[in-house]
């Protein structure tokens, strides 16, 4: 297959263009900045944007309270800013409460989160499901901060009923086969995490809307998490006839491309994937399914089972900067970008080219692998298979997001070591956040918990413990 020659140096423009508009905004899973960065996404071409109230019941899971915010400081004892939202928007802990107070050094220290490891870098940090507050900084700057100044913090926020906004657009094919492309618009002034994936989506469903498609493509752009969920949940019909799909993240690095595979592996996603690569002789590198990625967690829980891929260029967890304020405009290129829409563009045309012959004998191999399980094998039935479950509500998840698989911030593995007593925690392959998703995520009834082990290599006596602790709280059911 030659390469579709794209118009290289326009869209490279393009992009350029988009990335100086959209960067300096603060997203977050709700509010204005969201709205904004859609706004401007919909002059290259348009999109429905819809909003869903707050309170609304998702599945497991509740819309938020929007949150906005215009200004967050932090003032010395001689009325310097040493902290400045306006400068750079990581520096808030996304969606923290208002705050308007005077606090002794010790006080506010608490509130206050650096990398150690990264003594030059801002995380990003985010309390959506806790009603809490804090401020991202530098280690560097950490440690020239006065110990016994008195600090003036003020965080002009607010947090009350309004509305999650997200996007999406649907472009009808006559084959009666369906994909959908799925990315994010919750993080803030971050470049490869996900601005790149929010302007790739827009030049795609830009550039597919103007080819004559035999397939059905459904775009949606969502915040992170509760936004898919709640895609699911208010489309549940539609998005059971999808076949398979794409999260577009993480796409302007400098690094190789990369390719995270479904959750089956071996899926016709996953095929026409490493097809597409070979055919463009691009190398790639392979990531198996990881439950702590994106939202394909949520199309591939347990009622929807839709495959869904990832291609990458620089994928998160894996770069350096990943989470942290160097992931900006340097970090990213436009070219880089153009390279990835090049590589999706592609996929998109393998996918065109699939015969509904091929269609309906991929669908029966498929149905042929389900396969009755031992008896003598423990197996569970997920009762809340719609999505992840909300894990916060019942006290199995670090509230404070954001630092996930961040080298620097291994405490939430310690945590849970804890809470659950499991002394041979250090054993794990991952944390037992992971061991709770994965069980969640397989059982289905039909794979065991040996198989489950098996399949993440994770000892099967420490998954028997999580599987008590999630009948315990009603989120499992022991197949008898
Ligand atoms: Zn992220």
């Amino acid at each position: 297959m030659t390469m579709e020659k794209y118009d290289s140096q326009s869209i490279v423009k393009e992009i350029d263009n988009l990335f100086e508009q959209l960067f300096p905004i603060c997203r977050s899973i709700t509010g204005n900045g969201v709205r904004k960065s859609l706004s401007i996404l919909k002059k290259i071409t348009d999109f429905q944007i819809n909003e869903i109230p707050s309170g609304t019941i998702c599945y497991d899971w509740k819309v938020p309270n929007e949150w906005n915010i215009t200004d967050a400081y932090v003032k010395d004892s001689s009325g310097k800013k040493i902290i400045d939202f306006q400068k750079n928007n990581l520096h808030v802990v996304n969606y923290s409460v208002p705050i308007d107070t005077m606090l002794t050094f010790e006080e506010l220290e608490t509130h206050l989160h650096v990398l150690k490891d990264y003594p030059d870098s801002i995380p990003y940090r985010t309390t959506y499901y806790k009603e809490d507050w804090g401020f991202c900084i530098s280690y560097e700057q950490f440690k020239k901060m006065d110990k016994n100044s008195k600090y003036h913090v003020k965080i002009d926020s607010t947090l009350k009923p309004g509305n999650l906004t997200y996007g999406e657009y649907v472009i009808e094919g006559n084959s009666g086969k369906e994909f959908i492309f799925s990315t994010y618009c919750c993080h803030p002034s971050l470049a490869n995490d996900n601005l790149s994936g929010l302007v790739l989506w827009i030049l795609l469903l830009h550039k597919l809307k103007s080819v004559k498609t035999n397939h059905t493509y459904r775009f949606i752009v969502v915040p992170e998490t509760i936004g898919s969920i709640a895609y699911l949940s208010l489309n549940e019909k539609m998005m059971k006839n999808v076949l398979g799909g794409f999260i577009l993240t993480c796409v302007a690095g400098p690094g190789k491309f990369s390719y995270k595979q479904t959750f089956l592996g071996d899926d016709l996603i996953d095929n026409i994937v490493r097809k597409t690569f070979t055919e463009l002789e691009l190398d790639l590198k392979q990531y198996n399914f990881d439950i702590t990625g994106s939202d394909e967690g949520q199309y591939s829980c347990p009622y929807f089972r839709i495959p869904i891929g990832t291609i990458c260029k620089d994928k998160y967890h894996e770069f350096e900067y990943y989470h942290t304020s160097k992931d900006n405009l340097d970090f990213v290129d436009a070219n880089y970008l153009a390279e990835t829409f090049n590589v999706y563009y592609s996929v998109v045309m393998n996918l065109e080219k699939i015969s509904l012959m091929d269609f309906e004998n991929h669908l029966q191999k498929k149905s042929n692998l389900k396969k009755p399980n031992s008896k003598m094998d423990e197996t569970y039935r997920s009762l809340n298979p719609y999505c992840a479950p909300m894990l916060s509500k019942r006290n199995l998840y670090p509230t404070l997001g954001g630092k996930i698989k961040q080298k620097a911030a291994n405490s939430s593995t310690e945590h849970f070591e804890q809470k659950f007593n499991i002394t041979d925690g250090k054993s794990l392959s991952g944390t037992e956040l992971d061991a709770i998703l994965w069980v969640m995520f397989y059982s289905d009834g039909q794979m065991s918990l040996f198989d489950i082990s098996k399949k993440i290599g994770f000892p099967l006596n420490i998954l028997r413990n999580i599987a008590e602790i999630l009948c315990k709280k009603n989120l499992l059911e022991k197949i008898t």
